[in-house]
């Protein structure tokens, strides 16, 4: 019996649509951006396109860029290079007079909230219909369809300082969305909240994603964020893009080091039986033991049954686990093979590649377990 990793998308699912993303419009352009404050580069040839609606993650450590490159797509951010659109029109270069009908355009959810302490829910969700110009007839429906899409319709008369941390943030969202803009922007929305807290409100970004068909660009310097709903993601580190592509692809096969480290512990980890007796080299009667990548429709009995035929290695499953991500199944396996020098090493990579998603030598175990 073939032991299968089975797709669980089905065309048009989300899964799916976030590998079609390449092929949407693009809602946000951001063409080789620089910015530099005084001798510090904090955007360093940045170019990035976002696809209409889809939730797109910008991720990176503290200090990597990410707030200067989300306030250049509302032009809180002014570049010193290239160019930065929105809808087709450019938003680098505006004066602040031009800005101020684009930003109706583009909500903004702060980490801090940025709620006004003495206005009520009600009043600070009106508040940017009001600066536009809207009619109060026209407000009072408005603001309680709002409240309602984030679950807060008995909270109209509250202050914000009665609402705890989450509410605070839905609250944030509905006034986000007052202005039915056509890209949502999230600063570290969830920095602030506990976990639990933090999966609500992304769950709840995530339902006005698909109910609203609301692009959504957020960033976070916690994979955690990315992996629970973004479709897309693009790592930074100093000023530039290290790395980008469907978040399951990501997760599956991280590319550089920097995304190995934010991966940190969403990484399935070794037992910490096994871990102890690792060694980065091999030594006489040492098993390799090599983590394998499974994503999408894959079957791992085949794989091992060409590397025994093949090849003569007998593989031992070790560790393993499933998760989805994106929808998508992505199967981490562990397996332990018994070392036979470096050149036997470089045919079982060679063979492996190709039929596996990802393979990582993780080091080596006395042939004793
Ligand atoms: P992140 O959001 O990833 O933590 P930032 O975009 O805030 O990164 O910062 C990128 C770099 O630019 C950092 O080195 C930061 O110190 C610097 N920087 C950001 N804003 C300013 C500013 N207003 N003045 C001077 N340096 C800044």
């Amino acid at each position: 019996m073939y032991i299968t990793v089975s797709d669980a998308a089905d065309p048009g699912s989300g899964a799916q649509q976030a590998d079609d993303v390449r092929a949407r419009e693009a809602i946000v352009r951001i063409r080789d951006v620089r910015r530099r404050y005084g001798q510090v580069v904090a955007l360093d040839g940045i170019s990035v396109e976002v696809g209409r609606g889809e939730i797109f993650g910008i991720i990176g450590r503290s200090g990597a860029g990410k707030s200067t490159l989300i306030r250049t797509i509302n032009g809180l951010e002014t570049v010193d290079e290239g160019s930065v659109e929105v809808a087709g029109r450019r938003i680098s270069g505006l004066s602040e007079s031009e800005l101020v009908p684009v930003r109706r355009r583009i909500g903004m959810v702060f980490q801090h909230f940025n709620l006004l302490s003495a206005k009520t829910v009600f009043d600070n969700v009106a508040l940017p219909l009001k600066l536009a110009g809207v009619g109060r007839a026209e407000i009072e429906p408005k603001v309680r369809q709002l409240l309602d899409l984030v679950g807060l319709s008995d909270k109209a008369r509250a202050y914000p300082a009665m609402l705890s941390g989450g509410q605070k943030q839905r609250v944030g969202i509905a006034r986000a969305l007052a202005a039915d803009p056509e890209l949502l922007l999230s600063d570290e929305a969830t920095s602030a909240l506990d976990p639990e807290t933090t999966l609500s409100i992304l769950h709840l970004l995530r339902d006005i994603n698909r109910r609203l068909g609301l692009t959504i660009v957020l960033i976070t310097h916690e994979m955690a964020v990315i992996r629970e709903i973004c479709d897309r993601v693009a790592v930074l580190d100093r000023g530039r893009v290290v790395e980008h592509g469907p978040v399951w692809e990501v997760f599956a096969r991280p590319a550089t080091e920097v995304t190995r480290r934010l991966l940190g512990t969403l990484r399935p980890e070794l037992p910490a039986f096994l871990a102890e007796r690792v060694r980065p080299q091999p030594g006489p009667g040492t098993d390799a033991l090599i983590r394998l990548e499974f994503t999408g429709k894959a079957a791992l009995e085949p794989v091992l049954a060409d590397l025994a035929r093949e090849l003569d290695v007998r593989a031992t499953l070790v560790h393993g686990s499933i998760d989805y991500i994106a929808e998508r199944p992505v199967a981490t396996l562990v397996i332990s093979v018994p070392y036979e020098g470096e050149d036997w090493l470089r045919r079982v990579n060679a063979h492996l590649a190709g039929r596996v998603a990802g393979m990582e030598v993780l080091g080596y175990v006395p042939r004793a377990l």
